[in-house]
C-alpha cells in the first residue's frame, strides 16, 4: 500500500515499503529526462523489493499553463507533507514575481543544505588527468550570503538613505553611484550546515571535512563561519571529530575539520583533489566550487544535487543543469543528472544498494559508449542514441 514518508522521534526517516513521492516534470527537457530517469529509477527499485508510487505536482511552465500560477500552493502543500520529492530544471519566469523557481522552492521548505556530491563515473570525458581521484561530498550553505536577495539598485532613493544612513551612523564611505548588496551569515546558519556535514562524513565513514571560507578579507562572515565550525567540533562532536587546531592536523581515528580559503581551495581541487573529502561552504562559494568541481569530472551535464533540511526532514533532489529549451522534445539531451538525483533520493531514504546498482548499470552502459549526443562529441568510437534509449540500456544492465 501507498504511504507517506515520515520523520521518527530520532529525526531519521520512516521509508514505507511504497513510499508516495511527489515529482516535478520540469520544463523544456523536462519531459524527455524525466520519463527517462523514472524508468530506471522504477526497475532498480523493483529488482531491490521496493516499489514508488510517484505523484506529480506541478510547478513552472506546465503549472502556469494549467492554473496560471507559477508555483501552486498545492505544490508547495504537498512537499510539506509528503517530505521527499524530485524535481526536473524549471524555467525562471521574467516578471513573475520570482526570482527564481528553485530558490523559492528552498526559502519556503527552508532547504539550508544544497548537497553536491562530485565524483567522476568511469568512462565520462573528463579536462583532466586523474579524474578518478575526484570524490567529494559538497555542502553548501543555502539560505543566506548575498542570495539573501537583500540589494539596493545604485541611484534609487533606498540607495540614496542607505548610504547616507552608513556614512552618518557608521562613518562608512561609499560612492554615491554604487548599488549595495547586503551579506547575512549567522551563527544558527553555519552551524545546522557544518553540523550535517559533520553528520555526513561520520554517516558514511569520510575521513575529512573542508571548511571553505574567505575568512581572511570577510572576518565577521566568512571568518565567523569558519569559527563557529571548530566551535560546533568542540561543543558537539568532539568524541567523533577534532578541529586541525586542536590536534596540529593529526586527527588519529578522528574525522578532521579543517579550513581552507576559497581562492586557493580552487587551486587545490585541481592540484591534489585527494586532500578534499567533505566539504562545507557559504553560499556564494559553493555555487563556484560546484560548478567548477563538476566540471572536473566532466559532469556537468550529469552532477546531481539535492537541497535538504535535515531537521525537518524535507529534501527536493533536482537536476543541476537547467531547462536546455533549444532541445526540448527531442528526446536527445541526457538524463544523468536527474537519474543521479534519483540515485542521490534513493541513498537517503537507505535504499543503498538499488542506488549502486543504478551507478553500476550506468558506468556499464558509458563504459560501452552507449552515450548521449553531449558525451558522444567527446569521445572515440561512440554510439550516440536518444535520452529514452540511454535509459532503457542502463535498464538493460541492471
Ligand atoms: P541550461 O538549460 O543548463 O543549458 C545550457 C547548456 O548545457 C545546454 O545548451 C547544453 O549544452 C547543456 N545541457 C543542459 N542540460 C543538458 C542535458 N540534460 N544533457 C546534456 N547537455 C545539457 O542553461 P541555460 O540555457 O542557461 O538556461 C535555460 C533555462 O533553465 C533558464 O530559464 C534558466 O533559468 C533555467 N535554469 C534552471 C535550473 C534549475 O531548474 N535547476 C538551473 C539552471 C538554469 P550544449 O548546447 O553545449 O549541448
Amino acid at each position: 500500500m501507498a504511504e507517506k514518508i515520515a520523520m521518527k522521534a530520532d529525526g531519521t526517516l520512516a521509508v514505507p515499503e511504497e513510499p508516495i513521492i511527489p515529482f516535478i516534470e520540469g520544463d523544456g527537457t523536462g519531459v524527455d529526462i524525466w520519463p527517462a530517469a523514472k524508468l530506471v529509477l522504477d526497475a532498480a527499485a523493483k529488482k531491490h523489493g521496493h516499489r514508488i508510487s510517484w505523484k506529480e505536482v506541478l510547478a513552472g511552465e506546465k503549472a502556469f499553463t494549467e492554473t496560471g500560477n507559477w508555483l501552486p500552493d498545492e505544490t508547495i502543500s504537498v512537499f510539506k507533507e509528503y517530505l521527499i520529492g524530485i524535481k526536473g530544471p524549471l524555467t525562471t519566469p521574467v516578471g513573475g514575481g520570482f526570482r527564481s523557481l528553485n530558490v523559492a522552492l528552498r526559502q519556503i521548505l527552508d532547504l539550508y543544505v544544497c548537497l553536491r556530491p562530485v565524483r567522476w563515473f568511469k568512462g565520462v570525458p573528463s579536462p583532466v588527468k586523474r579524474p578518478d581521484q575526484v570524490d567529494m561530498v559538497i555542502f553548501r550553505e543555502n539560505t543566506e550570503d548575498i542570495y539573501a536577495g537583500l540589494e539596493v539598485q545604485e541611484g534609487t532613493p533606498e540607495a540614496k538613505r542607505m548610504i547616507e544612513m552608513l556614512h552618518d551612523e557608521f562613518g562608512w564611505d561609499i560612492r554615491s553611484d554604487s548599488g549595495i548588496g547586503i551579506k547575512p551569515i549567522s551563527e544558527s546558519g553555519s552551524k545546522r550546515l557544518i553540523r550535517a556535514a559533520i553528520q555526513y562524513a561520520i554517516e558514511r565513514d569520510r575521513k575529512s571535512v573542508t571548511m571553505v571560507h574567505k575568512g581572511n578579507i570577510q572576518k565577521f562572515t566568512e571568518g565567523a563561519f569558519r569559527g563557529w565550525g571548530y566551535d560546533l567540533v568542540r561543543e558537539e562532536f568532539a568524541n567523533v571529530a577534532v578541529g586541525w587546531d586542536d590536534c596540529d592536523g593529526k586527527p588519529g581515528d578522528k574525522i578532521l575539520v579543517k579550513d581552507n580559503i576559497a581562492d586557493i581551495t580552487l587551486q587545490q581541487v585541481l592540484t591534489r583533489p585527494t586532500d578534499f573529502d567533505v566539504i562545507a561552504t557559504t553560499n556564494l562559494n559553493g555555487d563556484y566550487i560546484s560548478d567548477a568541481l563538476a566540471a572536473q569530472v566532466g559532469g556537468i551535464g550529469i552532477a546531481p544535487g539535492a537541497n535538504i533540511n535535515y531537521v525537518t526532514g524535507h529534501g527536493i533532489f533536482e537536476a543541476t543543469h537547467g531547462t536546455a529549451p533549444k532541445y526540448a522534445g527531442q528526446d536527445k539531451v541526457n538524463p544523468g543528472s536527474v537519474l543521479l538525483s534519483g540515485v542521490l533520493m534513493f541513498e537517503h531514504l537507505g535504499w543503498q544498494a538499488a542506488a549502486d546498482d543504478i551507478v553500476r548499470a550506468l558506468e556499464a552502459t558509458i563504459a560501452d559508449k552507449v552515450v548521449t549526443y553531449d558525451f558522444a562529441r567527446q569521445m572515440e568510437g561512440a554510439t550516440e542514441v536518444k535520452t529514452s534509449e540511454f535509459a532503457s540500456a542502463v535498464v538493460d544492465r541492471l
